[in-house]
Parts: C-alpha cells; sequence; structure tokens
C-alpha cells in the first residue's frame, strides 16, 4: 500500500457543508467555490463508476452539519442560504433539495448539546484501503507497474524526456513525468503553489450500538465526528 493520504484519510466522500461553501466565499468568487465543489462531486461519481460501490465499500449515508446552541448566528446564515445553495447544487447534480434541515434526526443519532443539523443527502463515505486496493488491481491490470518506497529527490529534462534522480544515487528516465506527490509538491516543483495543511484521523475501537450513521461537520470545517 502507498503511504500518503489516501490510504490514511476519513473516507468522507463529501463536497461542501453549507458553512464551509459560505466561509470559503468570503475568500474566493462563487464561480471559483462552485468550480471546486463540481470537480468534487464529479471526481466521486468518477471513482465510484470506474471502481464499483462494492469494491470501495461506498455508503451513501449522507453528509450532516451539526449546530450546537453557542452557533445560533451560523446556523441562521446557512438556513438563511439554504435555497441559493440548493439552487447552485442543482446546476451541478440536477438534483433538487440537496441540503435540508433535519432536527427531527437529532435524537436518534445520539447527540447531546446539539440543537440543529443540516444534511446533504448527496455526500457518503467510503473504506479508503479497499479503494486504494481496488484501484491498484485496477491499473495493474492495464499494465502499470508500481514502485512503493522510492523517494525522488530531483528531476532534469534529458534529450529522451526526464530523468528522475533516487535518494540512493540510482536514476529512472522516463519520456514523460507527472508530479502529484501532494503536500509535498515544493520539493520537487519549488515554484508550486502549494502549502501542506496537516489533518488528523482519530480512529477507536468499535463502539457497540453506535447510532452515529454518516459524516459529520462542525463549523465550517470537515471536522469529524465519524467513527
Ligand atoms: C488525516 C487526513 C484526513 C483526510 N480526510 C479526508 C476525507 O475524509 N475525505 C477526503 O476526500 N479527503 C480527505 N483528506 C484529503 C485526501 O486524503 C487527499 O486530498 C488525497 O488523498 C490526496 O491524494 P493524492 O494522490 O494527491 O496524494 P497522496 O495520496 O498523499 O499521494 C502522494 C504520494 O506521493 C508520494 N511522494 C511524496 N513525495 C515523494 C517523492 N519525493 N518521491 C516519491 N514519492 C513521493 C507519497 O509517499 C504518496 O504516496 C484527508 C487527508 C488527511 C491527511
Amino acid at each position: 500500500m502507498p503511504y500518503g493520504a489516501s490510504t490514511r484519510n476519513a473516507g468522507f466522500a463529501c463536497f461542501g457543508s453549507i458553512s464551509e461553501l459560505l466561509d470559503d466565499l468570503t475568500r474566493e468568487s462563487e464561480q471559483e467555490a462552485f468550480s471546486r465543489v463540481e470537480k468534487r462531486y464529479r471526481g466521486l461519481l468518477k471513482l465510484r463508476q470506474k471502481l464499483g460501490d462494492i469494491n470501495i465499500q461506498y455508503e451513501g449515508l449522507g453528509g450532516f452539519e451539526v449546530f450546537t446552541p453557542s452557533d445560533s448566528l451560523l446556523f441562521q446564515e446557512c438556513t438563511n442560504a439554504l435555497n441559493f445553495f440548493n439552487d447552485s447544487l442543482y446546476k451541478i447534480t440536477g438534483e433538487v433539495n440537496t441540503y435540508s434541515v433535519v432536527d427531527d434526526k437529532i435524537s436518534s443519532m445520539g447527540f447531546a448539546g446539539i440543537n440543529h443539523m443540516i444534511s446533504n443527502r448527496l455526500e457518503g463515505q467510503i473504506d479508503t484501503g479497499k479503494m486504494m486496493y481496488s484501484l491498484i488491481e485496477r491499473v495493474k491490470a492495464a499494465g502499470v507497474v508500481i514502485l512503493n518506497g522510492i523517494t525522488i529527490e530531483s528531476f532534469v529534462n534529458s534529450d529522451n524526456g526526464v530523468v528522475l534522480r533516487e535518494s540512493s544515487d540510482f536514476n529512472f528516465e522516463a519520456k514523460k513525468l507527472l508530479v502529484c506527490n501532494n503536500g509535498f509538491a515544493k520539493q520537487l516543483l519549488p515554484n508550486a503553489e502549494v502549502t501542506p495543511a496537516r489533518a488528523q484521523v482519530m480512529v477507536t475501537s468499535p463502539i457497540p450500538e453506535l447510532k452515529l450513521k454518516g459524516c459529520f461537520h462542525y463549523e465550517k470545517v470537515i471536522t469529524t465526528l465519524e467513527m
């Protein structure tokens, strides 16, 4: 298995909670924010289509944004914007009423201290280990060779393409190079506008009779209560 974020993330198959998108809109245009939502949404559909829901253990249980009594102002902002976001999402997904207030579901999920909840019915979750396993099987079947455990330190253009320099002085040659090393982009491409951000996943042992089903967001970011 590769050792990047793709095998160690929380498996949220999500494309935007309302407060997260409202926050994005304070810093960027509608066009920028919704084109990213569209990329996330279409990317997810593509992943499901290529690998299959069973193979990646996709479960469309929905995404839920939770609000405590001290978040009443934020909740008000989100409900005021509900129709705007449903209309904007319709243009991307062709689905109506993506977001809705689902306060009636709070008690069945076993929450304490939460008085409002907004759902995104098109969100879901995957098992990232199974997703990576299926992806590897698929690319292997297409004849791709995967070499894990190798750190590329630099690359230079050559007459035939590119020479990749590995840490132990072992060189690879390739006709084309695609750099997709995520938060480490600047190590190979110093001019890349990429700043790594830290994220954490907390894992518990199985909790008997856990009532939480789905992905949960709190306060603008994908802060999770998923288990
Ligand atoms: C803790 C955490 C939780 C997250 N939760 C979610 C979530 O719930 N839902 C969601 O959609 N997203 C989540 N994300 C984000 C998501 O995981 C990443 O956006 C995604 O996995 C990035 O995929 P990638 O292929 O670009 O990078 P990666 O999967 O990180 O792959 C990059 C690869 O490049 C390799 N590499 C790096 N430098 C070099 C080098 N010099 N030479 C050779 N190889 C190199 C790494 O070893 C790695 O294998 C989370 C991220 C983190 C860290």
